[in-house]
């Protein structure tokens, strides 16, 4: 099954994306955590990567698209994926279609997460990151803190906020790209017949949580 996350930076595709990953056991591909993993590692793909990201400009897609390419060959992708910041353009949707028919497959679902924009600002200046590569467990500040003020509950190492959440001309432009070259996305996948939209507000108290529950039922009962 290969499921997609839809949705501007901040509404919690990482959020739901994790739990959607543990419950149904299949991957979660984040294209923002792999190249954060090259830069910290300071591979040639990261260091390419770097130029765009810390502007807040789309990696382009001669690197973006094979990197996806062959995350989707490992052994552990077997079943499907949870694709979690990729496709972000109509081109890289076209061209995950393309390598997924190859396969024999396709999209099987789009989650697209809807949030007020005032929230979504909030939230991108609340996040905090565990700084383990291995772990990458994500906090809010307000909505969600770790147990231990600046330390991850779960493995123990340093909080960080992320060099992009932490600028905010570089949070206004990935708002604007999203606009204007990820939010196309949403029709294109209406017509595919696959698409969910799901509404993720502190005024509807409707957190990632229940979301990833809904779904997780439903496709136990489908
Ligand atoms: P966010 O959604 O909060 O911007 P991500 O962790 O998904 O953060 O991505 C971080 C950065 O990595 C993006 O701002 C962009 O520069 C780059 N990136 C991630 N996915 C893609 C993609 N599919 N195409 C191009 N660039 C990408
Ligand atoms: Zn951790």
């Amino acid at each position: 099954m290969i499921i997609i996350m839809l949705g501007a930076q901040g509404t919690g595709k990482g959020t739901v994306a994790g739990l959607l990953s543990e419950n149904i056991r299949i991957p979660q591909i984040s294209t923002g955590d792999i190249f954060r993993k090259n830069i910290s590692d300071k591979t040639p793909l990261g260091i390419e990567a770097d130029k765009y990201i810390s502007k807040g400009n789309l990696v382009p897609d001669d690197i973006t698209v094979p990197m996806v390419e062959d995350r989707l060959t490992w052994e552990d992708a077997k079943e499907g994926a949870i694709l979690d910041g990729f496709p972000r353009t109509i081109q890289q949707a076209e061209k995950l279609d393309e390598m997924l028919s190859k396969k024999g497959k396709k999209v099987d679902l789009v989650v697209n997460l809807v949030t007020p924009r005032d929230e979504i600002i909030d939230r991108m200046l609340t996040r905090r990151v565990c700084t383990n590569q291995e772990c990458k467990a994500t906090y809010n500040i307000k909505l969600s803190p770790p147990k231990v003020e600046g330390i991850c509950d779960k493995c123990g190492f340093a909080l960080k906020q992320r060099a992009d959440d932490s600028d905010p001309e570089a949070i206004k432009k990935r708002l604007e790209i999203y606009e204007e070259k990820t939010s196309p996305l949403v029709e294109y996948y209406k017509n595919k017949g696959v698409l969910r939209t799901e509404e993720i507000s502190v005024s509807i108290n409707r957190m990632g949580t229940d979301v990833a529950k809904s779904i997780v039922e439903d496709l136990k009962n489908d």
